[in-house]
Formats: C-alpha cells, sequence, structure tokens
C-alpha cells in the first residue's frame, strides 16, 4: 500500500552539507522523495493525493539514532511489577499477588524492591514468597541491582548449590533467598535464560516504544552475550522488521561462525575489555584514588582479542570492543593494529564503546587506524564533574579529560552518541544537551556537531550513512519533528526541547 506524507512550513535541519536546510519534506513509500520550499512541497504532495501536515514553525530534523542501548533490560520492567511503592513485606507480598499475569510456567518478576524503604528494612525471605507462591518461582532485583530476592523453588529450579558464593542465611542458618555476589550472576543469568519468547517480545517492542516517543527511529542494540541471553537473539530477527524504528542488531557474542550464520553483519561491540569506573574496574596506569591498591582490571589477554578481531573482519563482520580505561584502549589499539597488520580491512569501522579516558597518543592512534568512537555524553553530565563519583575514583586530573568529546573531534575521528540504556536514559536531546553542556566546559563541542553524533555520524557508525542520517532524496523517511531548533535555542536550554512527532519509513509512530 502506498504511503505519502508532506511535512510543510517547518524548520529543515538536514544535516546534508549540500542543502543544510528546507521548509518542507515529501516522503513516498517510506522514502524521501524531495526536500524544498513549503509551495513546491506542497503542489508536489496534493497533485500526489498526499497527507500534508502542517508544522506552523516547528524543526525537523533526521530521525535520531541512539548507538549504544540494552533494548531487553531497558524493556524488561514492560514485563515486570514495579515495587519501588511499597512501604512493608506484606505490602510486597500482595503487589506481587495482585499483579501477577502469563501463566504458572513463567516466572514473577519484581524490579524496584528497596528495603530502605520498607519497614522492616529487609526483603521478603524465602519463606515469607513460599507463602503465596508454593509452585511458581518468583525473582525479585532490587533498586540498585547489587542483590536478587528469590523464593524456594526458583532457588531449586536454578539449582543454587549451598557452596555458591553469597548466599544470603536467616538467624536459624537456612537459606533466606537473598542472592548477592557469585549466586547473583548465576541466578541473573538463569532468569534471562528461562524468560518465555512472549515475555521477551514484549520487553523488545516497551523499549522501541520508549524510543519513538523520545524522537528515536534507529537504535543500535547490543543484546545477547554475557550481558542478558543468546535466547532473545532469535526473537528479535523474528520481530526487527514489525518495529517501530530500525534496529540494528549487535549481537555480543564471540562465536563468529554462529553471528555469520543469522546473516548479520556486526559482531560483538559490547565485549567488555574492562569494567566501569564506579566499580573501580576500568583498567588504568595508575591506582584508584579511593582505592591505592587497584588499577583496575582487563579481562581478556592480547592474543585472544587479536586473534578475534581477525577472525571477524575475515568473516567480513564489523567489530569493536567496549574500552574505558586508558589502559583498556591502549590493548583495543594494539590489538587492532595487529589483527589489520595480519588481515587488512578496508573500512572496517572498528568500533570502540565508550572510550573515556584516553591517552592522548591513543587518541591520535583511533584516528590512524579509522576506529569510530562510540560515546555517551550523558555518563559525566550525571555522573562527572567536580565532587562527583567519577572524581572520587580518579581525581580530578583525570576526570577533567573523562570523554574528551572536544578531543575526538579534532582529531578527526567519527564519533556516534548513545545512551547504554539502562545506564542512562534513551533521550538523544539529553546526550547533545550534555555533549554541549559538559561538567568541564574544555570538553564541549557545538550544537551542530553534537546533533551529528545522534544523526549522520551514528549512520556512519554502522555504515548506513547512505541510506539514513540525513534528510535527502532517496533516503529513509526517518523524521523528528521538534518543538525548538537545537541549533537556535540557547545551549543550556536544549534538553528542554519536546519532541513533538517521530515519523518512522513516512508513518507517524508517536505524536505528543
Ligand atoms: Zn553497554
Amino acid at each position: 500500500m502506498e504511503n505519502k506524507l508532506a511535512l510543510i512550513n517547518g524548520i529543515g535541519v538536514t544535516m546534508d552539507a549540500n542543502q543544510p536546510s528546507c521548509q518542507a519534506v515529501y516522503i513516498k513509500d517510506g522514502i524521501i522523495e524531495k526536500i524544498g520550499s513549503t509551495p513546491a512541497i506542497k503542489n508536489l504532495a496534493a497533485g500526489e493525493g498526499a497527507q500534508i501536515i502542517d508544522l506552523g514553525g516547528k524543526t525537523f530534523i533526521p530521525g535520531l539514532h541512539d548507538c549504544h542501548v540494552h533494548m531487553m533490560s531497558t524493556g524488561l520492567s514492560a514485563i515486570g511489577i514495579n515495587l519501588y511503592h511499597c512501604r512493608s513485606v506484606k505490602e510486597v507480598l500482595e503487589t506481587l499477588v495482585k499483579e501477577q499475569t502469563g501463566d504458572s510456567s513463567e516466572w514473577i518478576f519484581g524490579y524496584g524492591l528497596d528495603e530502605s524503604r520498607l519497614v522492616e528494612k529487609r526483603p521478603p525471605t524465602a519463606a515469607e514468597l513460599d507463602s503465596c507462591f508454593k509452585e511458581r518461582p518468583v525473582y525479585l532485583v532490587d533498586r540498585g541491582l547489587h542483590y536478587t530476592q528469590v523464593n524456594t523453588i526458583a532457588m531449586e529450579l536454578m539449582a543454587i548449590g549451598e557452596a555458591e558464593d553469597g548466599l544470603g542465611r536467616d538467624a536459624a542458618g537456612n537459606l533466606s533467598g537473598r542472592l548477592h555476589s557469585q549466586a547473583n550472576s548465576h541466578a541473573r543469568k538463569y532468569f534471562f535464560d528461562k524468560m518465555s519468547w512472549a515475555q521477551r517480545e514484549r520487553a523488545i517492542r516497551h523499549t522501541a516504544q520508549i524510543a519513538v516517543a523520545m524522537g528515536v527511529t534507529t537504535i543500535h542494540a547490543m543484546e545477547g552475550g554475557d550481558l542478558s541471553s543468546d535466547y532473545d537473539i532469535p526473537v528479535f530477527l523474528k520481530i526487527i522488521d514489525e518495529l517501530p524504528i530500525h534496529v540494528v542488531l549487535h549481537w555480543c557474542s564471540t562465536r563468529v561462525a554462529d553471528v555469520v550464520a543469522q546473516n548479520l553483519k556486526i559482531i560483538g561491540t559490547d565485549i567488555l575489555l574492562d569494567g566501569s569506573i564506579g566499580s573501580r574496574t576500568a583498567a588504568f596506569k595508575e591506582a584508584y584514588c579511593d582505592d591505592p591498591t587497584s588499577v583496575g582490571e582487563l579481562f581478556f589477554s592480547d592474543e585472544w582479542v587479536t586473534s578475534y578481531i581477525e577472525a571477524a573482519h575475515r568473516a567480513g563482520l564489523q567489530t569493536g570492543f567496549h574500552a574505558i580505561g586508558q589502559r583498556a584502549i591502549t590493548q583495543v589499539l594494539n590489538c587492532l593494529e595487529q589483527a589489520l597488520a595480519k588481515f587488512p580491512m578496508p573500512d572496517h569501522r572498528f568500533r570502540i564503546e565508550h572510550f573515556g579516558f584516553p591517552d592522548r597518543c591513543d587518541i591520535k592512534r583511533a584516528a590512524d587506524l579509522g576506529a569510530v568512537i562510540s560515546t555517551q555524553p550523558a555518563f559525566t553530565y550525571l555522573r562527572g564533574g567536580p565532587d562527583s563519583v567519577y572524581e572520587e575514583r580518579v581525581g580530578p586530573k583525570r576526570n577533567r579529560r573523562a570523554y574528551p568529546l572536544r578531543e575526538l573531534l579534532d582529531a578527526g575521528l567519527v564519533v556516534n552518541g548513545g545512551s547504554d540504556s539502562n545506564v542512562t536514559p534513551i533521550n538523544p536531546l539529553l546526550g547533545i544537551h550534555a555533549a554541549v553542556n559538559p561538567p568541564y566546559s574544555g570538553n564541549a563541542i557545538s550544537p551542530a556537531e553534537a546533533l551529528r553524533l545522534f544523526t549522520i555520524d551514528g549512520a556512519y557508525t554502522a555504515k548506513e550513512e547512505k541510506i539514513r542520517g540525513s534528510l535527502r532524496a532517496g533516503k529513509a523517511g526517518d523524521i523528528t519533528v521538534l518543538n525548538q531548533n537545537p541549533l537556535a535555542v540557547a545551549p543550556e536550554t536544549i534538553k528542554e526541547i519536546e519532541v513533538a512527532m517521530t515519523i518512522f519509513k513516512g508513518k507517524i509512530v508517536y505524536q505528543k
């Protein structure tokens, strides 16, 4: 069926140097047919019997990209029961009983549990959960994601062994169902593997809905592997074309043959070479300021990383890694260099996720090697700056150069923007705001540069810059309509701009 839509009387920011602005756009069958002036597009659209929307001076831009999202974990709230409002163990149990859905084969999932808000100052025990759910496994996660609380049948199904590290016990020495550290990871992995197809599908669709409401039309989704479950991958593949957004699926696996067999073009990228600042596991050359015994950790050997990159490239796959600390960044560049020496791969667009604390020489090296940097400007905006957790961990000197966007662009690197949702929310306008207004002004980039991160350079990262990321004839009809122009408002107000409408393949998928 034909779909024809024209937007007129707008302020079009095209992100295309050949024609940077326009007033109107005409989209036919999901593809931009023409951009131009209001009279010209109105004439054309009327002649073809298209739907015409008068934007009344609103701004329209290429559909926004979020280049690093965990769609499954972001969407988990869609399948779960929110326990944050509960004030007592009794209320937690009542809420679970009242709001349970699905059949008894599905695990009951509750989130937002906050024991500091409960009068008992503790979560319900396994025995208390058993009193309501003897036969049906219950899996609750606390708000800070530090522990899991389960019932007895859940422990039995998961085969949580008595010897496991991190098992909570009551005063009498019986298992309380509260699981920390190793037992917590075990439980998490088990739960992710046991979710039903319907639950996975609901979670993915929920995230897509969150995205369109934030003006996002393309997500680079980091899925499978150790982050969630490889069982998510077939669900994504089945419903990917039905979603109201374009999803570039990154299967965070290390098994090249499996990824090739699914016809995917990308492997890995959110595989962790080091950890995070919060947990003091990002790898540095100097120790953490608040723990002089720790320099963080590298999780893989150079040999393994090099051979993996080479194998991915030989299979024609794009790839990349998560590297935050300076030592992880040096490692990934060393390995990329070696892999390319063994097997030169033109236009590889190797992705480095985060790239938080690069040495200056490594910024240049990344540019020379043709790596693409995947940043999350909201990280430092929400957690960096003076008197922040970052500063406590790494000290003022390193913190000042955390996520140095200005230096990256000046070195000629292509940089994209994302949220790493759930780490920060899917919200590209917040990301653009954060890149323009970072905690240390030396790292600031301009609004136009920041908009590139979330549009054309996001598309470039996925080798899609010829088909999306800017507004020009022949490109995807993905458009975000804003109530204000991010390039014209006072820079410190960018995050207040509202998404008025999201158009995907020429169809309105969100309207305020
Ligand atoms: Zn991530």
